[in-house]
């Protein structure tokens, strides 16, 4: 028998699964890829495959699972042990968390709670708990406007290079939300479908700006100023070189106020002149991480992944992984709730803040609280509250 809470939860997933169906997003060629889930109370079942849409669907609608997922890879035989499958190609994707942009909100939202005694404190977990000496600390990352809105402006970050430096059409790109803490951004085209492990480790290291040097903007030892002012990069150039001289034009030089805009060109040669070899290659680290997209490397190297499956709920939060059409406008705390406004008893262990449907709710700290579905999910799904006996 499921625990009650979790029995709670799957129960509403199935019935959101039973009544919005038509929302699952079924991939293309499906019938090259591998499938997965992860059911409410048991471990991930992979290795799937399913012929047509409606058996996927009933599947679905039948396991109600925390989690749906799909290969990225196109295989021969996607039933197969992995090293069998036959690997033939694999869109590209790309994702984009909250968690690891180290924002200065995760410092008040985050929390960390301690294996062995009842301490817990706010921001990132200590090495050890001050209470008792365990080490054993469990982390809670949460999310908020500020932090998924900073992963917007990455997955901008990652368009705009995909379709300027790449050469990827927009009709080939598709942005979901992840359901939780960020952003999914896939590429569906035949070019970069071949792509193996090692190419795409190079597009990795071209989207974060690893190994950037000097040169690129013309930069070398004991370069004359000559040399250098027909070499660096002018305000507008595309690619890396415009986007490092966009971020030196408007850096602030020491000791001179207000040293930002202006020429690039001349503002990178009075920088140059200042700083010497050294600290410029220093500075252009900075810039490269600045202007870099911050994706996780694991995530577009691994060729054997499986990627949630758009149009299903992310059993963490309730919400659902959805194509985002408009980024600038997406709501991610809107826009992809679905669960349904009916109220459920839960008893909360402890929650941060939290927004959904424009609704605030907390923090809350040991307590019974009566919330609509789609809130009591949300701290469910993170092992934050429990389903209290009796409620409906
Ligand atoms: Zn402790
Ligand atoms: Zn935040």
């Amino acid at each position: 028998m499921l625990d009650p809470t979790v029995d709670a939860l799957k129960r509403i997933f199935k019935e959101h699964y039973f009544k919005h169906s038509d929302r699952v997003e079924v991939p293309i060629r499906m019938s090259e890829r591998e499938f997965g889930y992860w059911p409410f109370g048991g471990g991930m079942i992979r290795h799937l495959s399913f012929k047509t849409p409606g058996e996927l669907i009933a599947t679905l609608v039948k396991e109600a699972p925390k989690g749906a997922y799909y290969s990225c890879g196109y295989y021969h035989e996607p039933t197969l042990p992995m090293a069998e499958k036959g690997w033939k190609s694999g869109d590209l994707v790309f994702d984009i968390d909250a968690d690891d942009l180290d924002s200065p909100c995760k410092k008040e939202h985050d929390r960390w709670t301690c294996k062995k005694c009842p301490k817990m404190g706010i921001g990132i977990r200590p090495e050890k708990c001050p209470a008792c000496g365990n080490t054993r600390i469990a982390q809670l990352n949460w999310v908020c406007y500020k932090c998924l809105d900073a992963s917007k402006r990455e997955v901008f970050k990652l368009l705009d290079m995909l379709e300027g430096d790449f050469g990827v059409e927009e009709k080939c790109l598709r942005t979901y939300f992840s359901g939780n803490m960020g952003y999914h951004i896939s590429v569906e085209d035949k070019i970069m479908e071949d792509l193996n492990q090692e190419s795409r480790g190079e597009i990795v290291d071209y989207v974060v700006g690893i190994g950037l040097l000097p040169s690129i903007i013309g930069v070398a030892k004991q370069s004359s100023y000559e040399y250098l002012s027909s070499k660096l990069p002018s305000d507008g150039e595309e690619g890396w070189r415009g986007r490092i001289a966009g971020y030196l034009k408007d850096y602030e030089l020491k000791g001179l106020e207000g040293s930002g805009g202006g020429d690039a060109k001349a503002k990178i040669l009075s920088i140059y002149k200042k700083s010497g070899y050294e600290r410029f290659r220093k500075l252009l680290e900075q810039a490269s991480r600045a202007a870099g997209v911050a994706i996780d490397p694991n995530v577009t190297t691994d060729i054997h992944r499986i990627f949630r499956m758009p149009g299903t709920l992310h059993g963490e939060s309730g919400l659902e992984k959805m194509k985002v059409e408009n980024l600038e406008r997406f709501d991610p705390f809107v826009d992809p709730v679905l669960l349904k406004d009916e109220e459920v008893k839960v008893s909360v262990k402890f929650a941060p803040p939290f927004t959904l449907r424009g609704v605030k709710y907390g923090p809350y700290s040991k307590q019974e609280v009566v919330l609509p579905e789609a809130a009591a999910v949300y701290l469910m799904g993170k092992g934050l509250a429990q389903i209290v006996a009796g409620s409906p």
